[in-house]
């Protein structure tokens, strides 16, 4: 396999702000998108027509990304299964693994437990499975937003099935800490799912080593396309099974059906390769970037606070509170800055984030809470215009 440079190309975008929502998405990586391209246009069969070269060739290329994204998280190529999304990987996990206990036991108890600052897709999904008589335990979190191995360990029943835990929150940033979470599992005998779509490529991820069964992915966090996302499902030690969520025409191995988005997939390959060979590097220079950012703001913000944890947190990731003052009041000074002021997914809706209510911040002090976040095209200079358009939207009596 030939080797991929790490980009050094410009910025996709630029001209039109500040980007610092790449915990949102981030933009495709353009030796992604060169990779991608032949297959919307020259190689554009079917992977599933195995009688023509249109067809293989398709088929070589879903089955050199599904290397590619195995390498990445130590994963055997056959326990990766693409998928359109993190939030499909998720669902996944819940429903296909209720329906398989139900075959299995159709009048056993069932007990999930998952905590209280999941991504919607996590919570919302085991909201609809309690529908179906599963019980669920959503877990507080410690006031950085982390789930205690105390707190985890007393919610464990004998009819517990699944543990899931998001690995860094999506908003604040904060690490939960899931290779003890695994190990716990383990020796209860558990099915363990994390979310690592904000942790890949922020921190080295081996599955294998870590004990973790099964884990959602997804290529637009970390510079591939959006609309490719997968699930690690562990073959052996133990060998997770799961009923399929998707139904029809067999398609990766039966267990989710529907024509796969080859482009997108190989783009999800390469951005694994990518990231996986600069791993080391890139987190070191975001963890830079980040402590400078959060020291500036300090230096310019007096009050400023940071909410998560401290040094247990995403390289790429702040999430901070003005006190006292509303970002609404200061929109129109900050138009340049594509900041996040609630989790991406629920931005538009003025309830309260989970996430915050978690962590015990109030609806006030939430209006006043904003996340940036960091990647591969931030520069010094970015940081530094950034602290610049922020204090100068601050009232100077604020400051
Ligand atoms: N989990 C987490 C932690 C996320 O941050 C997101 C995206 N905001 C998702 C799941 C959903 O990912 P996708 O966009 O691939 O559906």
């Amino acid at each position: 396999m030939e080797m991929i440079q790490l980009s050094t190309t410009p910025a996709p975008t630029t001209d039109s702000g500040l980007y610092f929502d790449y915990n949102a998405t981030t933009p495709v990586d353009p030796q992604v998108y060169a990779a991608m391209e032949p297959y919307f246009r020259q190689h554009f069969g079917n992977p599933a027509s195995a009688a023509h070269h249109w067809g293989w060739a398709a088929e070589n290329a879903v089955q050199k990304a599904r290397m590619q994204v195995a390498s990445f998280i130590g994963a055997k190529a056959s326990e990766v299964t693409f998928t359109s999304s993190a939030t499909e990987s998720n669902n996944w996990v819940i429903f296909g693994l209720l329906t398989k206990l139900r075959e299995q036991n159709p009048n056993g108890p069932i007990h999930y437990i998952t905590s209280c600052i999941e991504h919607g897709s996590m919570l919302k999904g085991m909201q609809a499975a309690q529908k179906q008589g599963v019980e669920v335990d959503f877990l507080p979190v410690n006031k950085y937003g982390q789930v205690e191995m105390e707190t985890l360990r007393n919610a464990i029943k004998p009819h517990t099935k699944l543990i899931s835990l998001i690995w860094i929150n999506n908003e604040i940033g904060s690490i939960n800490p899931i290779l003890e979470a695994a190990k716990l599992a383990k020796e209860k005998q558990i099915l363990f799912h994390t979310d690592a779509t904000q942790s890949i490529a922020k921190l080295p991820i081996n599955v294998t080593e870590m004990g973790i069964d099964l884990m959602s992915i997804s290529a637009h966090k970390y510079y591939g396309p959006k609309g490719a996302g997968a699930l690690f499902i562990r073959s052996k030690d133990p060998q997770v099974q799961l009923d399929p969520l998707i139904y029809g025409g067999g398609q990766e191995k039966g267990l989710r059906s529907g024509t796969l988005n080859v482009p997108a997939i190989v783009g999800m390959g390469v951005a694994s390769e990518l990231c996986k060979n600069n791993l080391a590097n890139e987190c070191a220079h975001m963890t830079e970037l980040r402590n400078l950012f959060w020291q500036k703001l300090q230096t310019a913000i007096p009050g400023i606070r940071l909410n998560g944890h401290p040094t247990e947190r995403s390289p790429v990731n702040l999430n901070v509170t003005l006190p006292g003052i509303k970002i609404e009041s200061i929109t129109s000074k900050i138009q340049k800055l594509g900041i996040s002021t609630g989790s991406a997914c629920s931005s538009g809706s003025m309830t309260i984030s989970t996430v915050l209510k978690g962590i015990g911040m109030s609806p006030e002090e939430a209006q006043c809470t904003f996340r940036i976040s960091i990647g591969r095209w931030t520069t010094e200079n970015d940081i530094q215009r950034a602290v610049e358009i922020l204090s100068g939207a601050i009232p100077s009596k604020n400051i």
